[in-house]
């Protein structure tokens, strides 16, 4: 077979010497990473320093999927970006950040959501994904997609101090919905903006990404292919299992041509007692000029992120609080009219509305907005979710 991999330049044979110097990976591995290509599905804490270690480690072209911008809130985490790019596109921000590194490689911006509509021509673009997604609907697309195409998933997932990673090949092994067929419940799937993550551990969980993709691509090693490493950042405990392909897999079972992309909605399993709203009736009702109350129960930090127009903020610890002391509840809830509560994603405001009836509250009163502020700023928007078992945040 002719040897059709590109030349490495004399600058290339200067840079990566600490590289050719390994005879496990020498110019041919080289010259493998400098032919591949590395689509990144979320520039966040796991996408950080995937893109600047495969950047810097001279992978040819490399594709960067995020619609979100650079937020302070991010910077506890997301080292590809900065205080110089806040407000910036997070692809933009990152593509400097890789172009610093190393200036030979091609990076392409996304600055779309991934969806069903567009995930196989953008996923059917490279050689590796590497999913750093926030939430499970945009997870669930690249397993989909990946399986479909049969391209290799380099996942990984975050939340508190928990880290897992695995790759899944259906070609060669399990899928994601080998795993969870479905996303979880709202109520057991917290994300990184409601449950906290350590900002050093996606940069543990994503260099190891960025370790498999290189594998992936140079041929070196043994990809983590039928396992997942699950970390254990209290104890700096890795342990490895092994992961069984589901011969009734949901997706991977089907012939890859049956596979039909779809997004999966995240739906609570024990519902609040009130009503709910979703975010397009939402939308709507506004757009109307009605004006329903509307109270936010996120925290601070998140409301500075972005509120629904008109909302006000009342914390939900701070609602606790007030249940528990038996004192009279604030506003919005102080009338007798309706209010929709809405958190990040669904799993406080169902907390809430379920503790203002337990208080004796008008269970009529409360609207629960379904999928919470995520579902209104976007479906697949999440700023900040990802894996478990089912841990759910990448951050
Ligand atoms: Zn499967």
């Amino acid at each position: 077979m002719p040897d059709t991999l590109p030349e490495l330049s004399p600058s290339e044979l200067r840079r990566f010497g600490r590289h050719l110097v390994m005879p496990e990976f020498g110019q041919a591995a080289q010259r493998r990473l400098k032919a591949g290509s590395v689509l990144l599905v979320g520039c966040g804490g796991l996408g950080s320093p995937t893109a600047l270690y495969l950047a810097a480690a001279g992978v040819g072209r490399i594709g960067l999927v995020d619609p979100d911008r650079v937020e302070e809130t991010n910077l506890q985490r997301q080292i590809a970006h900065g205080h110089s790019t806040l407000g910036r596109p997070k692809t933009e921000s990152a593509a400097a950040r890789m172009r610093d590194l190393n200036p030979d490689v091609t990076i392409e911006r996304h600055d779309v959501y991934l969806t069903e509509e567009n995930a196989l021509a953008l996923i059917g673009g490279y050689d590796v994904v590497i999913d750093g997604t926030d939430n499970f609907p945009t997870r669930y697309l690249v397993n989909d997609a990946c399986v479909r195409l049969g391209k290799p998933n380099v996942f990984g997932g975050v939340l508190r101090f928990d880290g897992q990673l695995s790759v899944f090949d259906a070609r060669q092994g399990p899928c994601y919905r080998c795993l969870f067929p479905a996303p979880p419940p709202v109520e057991l799937a917290p994300n990184c903006a409601e449950a906290g993550v350590l900002g050093v551990l996606p940069g543990v969980i994503g260099t190891l990404q960025a370790t498999e993709a290189i594998k992936l691509l140079t041929g070196i090693g043994t990809p983590m292919i039928g396992r997942m490493l699950i970390y254990d950042g209290l104890t700096l405990g890795f342990d490895s299992i092994t992961l069984a392909k589901d011969p009734n897999c949901p997706c991977c079972s089907l012939p890859r041509e049956e596979i039909v992309l779809r997004t999966e909605r995240m739906v609570c399993a024990a519902a609040p007692p009130g009503g709910t709203i979703t975010a397009a009736e939402l939308e709507a009702l506004l757009a109307a000029g009605a004006a329903p109350l509307l109270c936010d129960v996120r925290n601070p930090a998140e409301w500075a992120g972005g509120v629904i127009p008109g909302a006000r903020l009342r914390p939900k610890p701070d609602l606790d609080s007030l249940l528990q002391a038996g004192g009279s509840l604030p506003g919005p809830f102080a009338g007798r009219d309706p209010v929709v509560v809405y958190c990040q994603a669904g799993l406080r405001s169902a907390a809430v509305i379920r503790a203002l009836v337990a208080a004796g509250h008008d269970p009529a009163l409360l609207i629960d907005l379904e999928g919470g502020f995520a579902a209104w700023r976007g479906p697949r928007a999440e700023p900040d979710a990802a894996l478990a078992a089912p841990l759910s945040a990448s951050g």
